[in-house]
């Protein structure tokens, strides 16, 4: 005779009730239950072995990666239609012969603690697992855009730490990556300074991780040099001023 594996009692009815309550449930409940369980699991440390702790880590940046890419794609493509700053630097990118499409923006998983990047060939990339708002998709398209703008348009030569800095300048001063831009915009000068604070500490970070950047103070030499010029040159936003 089989011994059945429900014989226990007393301090077990509670096991008794839940096994009920999960026999009860229809397939989507049961699928819904086990994925908490299993979250429980990895958050207590309870019940998972690490081979089940190590699946678990990589089906849900699988998922997350997923979820965050197509996230990404969907406001791209809402952005290049409706964004009043993304059309308008399309446009001006458009007649420097550069044309914006979904297709040279792609969403990609970056290592780097970056929201984005721009490759000389061409290329804008967004970082999908680092873009946690519209807001700041919108900034990282317009900041990079910038350095598009400014391949097209300029003799650019990313090697040239003084070049580099320039765009640089510009991408952080004229994307919105310094908020009291619009501040400024709007007549209140005293946002200005912050601004410009803002924007020199940002180009030079951008700057430091140029290969051709020996150090911080050679970012910083740089970024100074150029700064006046460069953060004055609001091109293609010259009507704002
Ligand atoms: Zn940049």
């Amino acid at each position: 005779m089989e011994t059945p594996n429900n014989t226990s009692s007393g301090g077990d009815s509670k096991t008794q009730k839940y096994k009920a309550q999960y026999q009860a449930m229809d397939a989507d409940e049961r699928g819904l239950f086990a994925g908490w369980m299993r979250t429980f699991s990895y958050i207590t440390g309870i019940g998972l072995t690490e081979a089940e702790r190590v699946s678990y880590v990589k089906e849900k940046t699988m998922k997350d990666d997923l979820r965050n890419c197509k996230l990404c794609e969907s406001w791209r493509n809402e952005m290049l239609k409706t964004s009043p700053i993304v059309t308008f630097m399309a446009g001006h990118l458009k007649k420097s012969g550069f044309a914006v499409s979904a297709k040279n923006m792609p969403c990609i998983k970056c290592n780097e603690m970056r929201m984005g990047g721009f490759s000389d060939q061409g290329v804008i990339q967004l970082c999908y697992n680092h873009l946690l708002t519209k807001g700041t998709l919108e900034t990282t398209i317009v900041h990079e855009m910038v350095h598009a703008y400014d391949q097209a348009n300029f003799n650019l030569d990313w090697y040239n730490l003084e070049h580099h800095a320039c765009t640089e300048i510009r991408a952080a001063s004229l994307s919105g990556d310094c908020k009291w831009f619009y501040e400024a915009m709007r007549g209140n000068l005293g946002f200005l300074k912050h601004h410009q604070a803002c924007v020199k500490r940002r180009a030079i970070l951008s700057v430091r991780a140029s290969p051709a950047c020996k150090s911080e103070k050679h970012a910083e030499a740089a970024v100074n040099k150029v700064f006046k010029s460069c953060f004055t040159d609001t091109r293609p936003f010259d009507e704002i001023y």
